[in-house]
């Protein structure tokens, strides 16, 4: 799903985030990447996911090279192929749960009808079918990220990458947001979860462990290789 060879980052400035990485993800897999503040996980995070580009290294997603392809063949494939969840939830506010989550379709070109009924789909996924016409304020932090969660796979993506889920969420709404996530790898997704939680990482089948932008441990479950 994801290979990552001799893959640097030095950014405008001279900071090297990330310094010869090298990385295999296959298909179904859920992995956690783990390391201190300015390990490079972040860093790490927008290269899996497209939103930039190496200085140096071949990154591989989903078996294109990401370098080869041009910035509309790259959208495409992000909005193909990539599910996003952040920290902050990210959800648009004023608008109605159910269409917080059927935008995330906008970019797949889906209309407008299939878009909402695929959007009430995703949200029974989360558990949320009650919460369709909420606004995202009325809604506490856990169920805000499992909008943000059926927001990202509404479109059915193979691989979802999240960046600290449960950063801003009590450990039982942790608790949950981590559940779902495991459902989905076990529904077939690849999941990739960037986490400082502990109770988090140490849950996750697979720990990639990133110190100086470099992976200084990796803990690959015995079963998959
Ligand atoms: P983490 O997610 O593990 O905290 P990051 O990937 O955010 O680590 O950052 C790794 C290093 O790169 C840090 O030293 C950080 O300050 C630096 N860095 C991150 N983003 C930028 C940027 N846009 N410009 C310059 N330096 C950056």
């Amino acid at each position: 799903m994801v290979e990552l060879h001799g893959v640097s980052r030095t950014y405008p400035g001279g900071v090297t985030a990330l310094a010869g990485v090298d990385l295999r993800i296959d298909a179904g897999e859920l992995v956690g990447v783990v390391g201190p503040s300015g390990s490079g996980k972040s860093t790490m995070l927008h290269l899996l996911g497209t939103l930039d580009r190496p200085s140096t290294g071949v990154i591989r997603i989903d078996g294109h090279d990401v370098a080869r392809l041009s910035d509309r063949a790259l959208s495409a494939l992000r909005a193909t192929t990539i599910g996003f969840v952040f920290q902050q939830f990210h959800l648009a506010p004023g608008t109605p749960v159910l269409d917080n989550v059927a935008d995330g379709l906008l970019y797949a070109g889906v209309p407008i009808r299939q878009r909402r009924r695929r959007a009430g789909e995703a949200l029974a996924r989360v558990g949320l079918s009650h919460r369709l016409d909420h606004l995202p304020h009325e809604l506490s932090g856990g169920e805000r990220q499992r909008v943000a969660i059926a927001r990202a796979v509404v479109g059915e993506p193979a691989l979802l990458l999240a960046d600290e889920p449960t950063g801003n969420l009590d450990s039982v709404s942790g608790g949950s947001v981590l559940k779902l996530l495991t459902e989905l790898h076990e529904a077939g997704t690849t999941v990739v979860v960037i986490t400082h939680d502990q109770a988090v990482a140490g849950r996750l089948p697979r720990r990639v462990e990133l110190l100086d932008g470099r992976v200084v441990r990796d803990d690959v479950p015995v079963v998959q290789r």
